[in-house]
């Protein structure tokens, strides 16, 4: 089978929604990825693919490739933004609040959208094991009992994690098991719709995570292998900034799937796979940036794919980048709505994404 049959060859869309709502449905915030580990290496072992975790929590599968000799990673994190528990509402603290009640401090892990989360359920992963369900809230929340409810910022210093159960003070709190240091997951909210759009607060960017798993898919069924030697890398630390830090030895490629931008300056709607040729620390390597945008020429619908400059956003290939790594980057992924809120896709921009990573795998464009 040539390169173009295999990179033409229609993703199936039901896989790949079907995969996102498995990984979507498993808490995975920020530095905590005790539940996904074995999702992730369950789906891979179906491939008879094993999967390897350095000491960061980043998790590996390498895929032969034709020509050994060069070995290039594919990156999607794991990692969804979160909360951390800091500290109990005891009363008389600097933050002033006014009666102790159990309700619990947090500090966002990523950049939270807090008016997008205000009264979303939560579940607090403790130290000792335990869950707990929770409701993140405004202090002032409630409009018949706050003449201020719509006043006050919706943001760290004035919402709160209130537990959904009979907690009253921080001690009943402590009895749950819940501590400073409890990691915090914002529940998915999955819906799919007939149309075909999807809505989720974890679509950044478990979806790219499906299309990774849909590219695999393909090569399972086709018998295909890579151009080259191909890591894909599944880092939890993405959201603050330095998941794809660290890079294999031997690694001389880092292109990072993620979610690209709606807005006033993105040629793009739901339905598109971006191309990002720079991010808020500058561009992308110029020639796998050309690589990539020759990819979506040859495999993408032409109106479903478009090139991204990314204000307020980075990738893990930059962080690679920004730590020293000696590696050519570049960066792409599916189209997002409401970004670090109630997100929004459209199955189309998975479909769009996987024919991309696979047409980059293959080895299309390179020459
Ligand atoms: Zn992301």
């Amino acid at each position: 089978m040539d390169k173009l049959s295999i990179a033409s060859t229609a993703p199936s869309a039901d896989f790949l929604t079907d995969t996102l709502r498995r990984l979507v449905e498993c808490d995975s915030p920020v530095g905590y990825n005790v539940d996904i580990k074995p999702l992730m290496e369950g789906i891979f072992r179906g491939y008879g693919l094993d999967m390897t975790w350095d000491r960061k929590g980043t998790g590996y599968v390498r895929l032969e490739g034709r020509d050994s000799s060069r070995c290039v990673c594919m990156g999607a994190h794991l990692d969804t933004i979160g909360l951390i528990v800091r500290g109990f509402n005891t009363g008389g603290h600097a933050r002033d609040y006014p009666e102790p009640d159990g309700s619990l401090r947090v500090r966002q892990l990523g950049g939270m959208n807090y008016s997008s989360a205000e009264g979303c359920t939560c579940r607090i992963h403790c130290r000792n094991g335990n869950v707990v369900p929770a409701q993140l809230i405004c202090d002032k929340h409630s409009v018949h009992s706050f003449v201020d409810a719509r006043a006050v910022p919706r943001d760290e210093d004035h919402m709160s994690l209130s537990v959904i159960g009979d907690v009253h003070c921080m001690e009943d709190a402590k009895d749950l098991g819940i501590t400073q240091g409890a990691i915090v997951a914002v529940d998915p909210e999955f819906e799919l719709f007939d149309n075909g759009y999807i809505v989720s607060r974890h679509i950044d960017d478990k979806a790219a995570v499906a299309a990774l798993v849909g590219l695999v898919d393909q090569l399972s069924r086709t018998g295909e292998r890579p151009a080259v030697d191909t890591l894909l890398a599944f880092p939890i630390y993405e959201e603050i900034g330095h998941g794809g830090s660290y890079v294999p030895d031997g690694v001389d490629e880092y292109v990072a799937l993620d979610i690209t931008l709606l807005g006033p300056d993105y040629d793009a709607d739901e339905h598109h796979v971006g191309v990002i040729a720079a991010d808020a620390h500058g561009p992308y390597d110029w020639a796998l940036t050309n690589t990539l945008i020759s990819c979506a020429e040859q495999v993408c619908e032409p109106d479903r794919w478009d090139i991204q400059s990314c204000f307020h956003y980075s990738t893990d290939a930059m962080a690679a980048y920004k730590s020293g790594a000696d590696v050519y980057a570049a960066a792409f992924g599916p189209a997002c709505m409401n970004t670090h809120g109630r997100e929004r896709c459209h199955i189309d921009a998975l479909v769009e994404t996987e024919r991309l990573a696979c047409a980059y795998a293959l080895g299309m464009g390179r020459d």
